[in-house]
């Protein structure tokens, strides 16, 4: 028992019967790295966390710096970067953007780069110069991606300064509804279910009086992220999930059962994961997506998956 107990402590993700499943961080920071060696990559880097209160914009070697030293805590393995989150809900003083009445459904993520696409380009021309000369391959991928168009354009963009994994978040319904279509344009989707919840339940994900409609066991919210899987399975290319949802053991099962081929979560979340997808083999988890997407709302799920832990 304590070798089973050990067994898990570390090493890759896995279920019982050896189905691996990447286990990656979430960091706002290279502080954020310390906590989280036990990790296999990481699949979330916010980048925005690093220029939260800036009022100029930062500069080409402040950027290269911070994503090289993250890359060189990782080399070889996977690390996402995720290109700047702004919206006026988490402002980025430098980018000047206007007040908006309603913010979450306004100019923020990738949405940035309609008028201001420098800040973009430089940003991928900061991560690739990080990446070079050393034996890192960034992944990177961008924020409320919403058509297979904006997949498109900024994979040209990434691709043009010799990204070679570029991928899209689905945060948004009409990119989980067309996940096929944007697997056309880009290498791996990454399921941020904070805001896909958000959007998809018309819920703002602060609220706390709509908790119930922000659980992550929506049945509904479930049925995207399948959607998301099964297009990914399809075509072959990975897709993740890195929002709240990853880090939830049991709910981890579900995941994988549904397809999903990484997770990505705070350092501290990373053993239970672990755990749990140890002690269940991918029959067992895709029992467990059954009986979650079958059932009526998130309290019955998480009853039906609990009944056979
Ligand atoms: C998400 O929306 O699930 C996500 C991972 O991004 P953030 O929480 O930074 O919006
Ligand atoms: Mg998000």
């Amino acid at each position: 028992a304590e070798r089973d107990r050990l067994g898990t402590a570390s090493g890759p993700g896995r279920t019982a019967d050896g189905h691996p499943v990447k286990l990656l961080l979430n960091i706002g920071s290279v502080a954020d790295l310390q906590a989280g060696v036990a990790a296999e990559g990481v699949g979330l880097f916010r980048t925005e966390f690093l220029f939260l209160d800036r009022r100029t914009a930062p500069t080409h070697e402040e950027q290269t710096s911070a994503y090289a030293a993250v890359l060189h805590a990782f080399p070889g393995a996977q690390v996402v970067l995720r290109t700047l989150d702004a919206g006026t809900d988490k402002p980025l003083p430098f980018l000047g953007l206007a007040d908006e009445i309603n913010p979450a459904l306004g100019v923020r993520g990738l949405r940035v780069s309609r008028r201001q696409p420098d800040v973009l380009d430089a940003q991928l021309d900061a991560i690739a110069e990080a990446a070079a000369g050393s034996d890192a391959s960034p992944w990177v991928m961008a924020p409320m991606v919403t058509t297979p168009g904006e997949a498109a354009d900024f994979a040209r963009r990434a691709r043009s300064r010799g990204l070679a994994n570029v991928g899209a978040m689905v945060e948004v319904p009409a990119a989980a509804l067309h996940a096929r279509r944007l697997l056309d344009e880009v290498d791996f989707l990454s399921i941020g279910t904070n805001d896909l919840s958000q959007y998809t339940f018309a819920a703002d994900r602060q609220h706390g009086d709509l908790a119930d409609l922000l659980d992550s066991w929506q049945p509904a919210l479930l049925y995207l992220i399948a959607q998301c899987a099964e297009a990914g399975r399809a075509v072959g290319k990975p897709v993740g999930v890195c929002g709240e949802a990853a880090a939830d053991p049991l709910l981890a099962t579900v995941l994988v059962g549904l397809g999903v081929t990484s997770l990505s979560m705070s350092a501290r979340s990373v053993p239970a994961v672990r755990d749990a997808l140890a002690r269940h083999s991918l029959a067992q988890c895709r029992h467990n997506a059954e009986l979650a997407l079958a059932a009526r709302d998130p309290d019955e799920a998480r009853r039906a998956v609990r009944e056979g832990w």
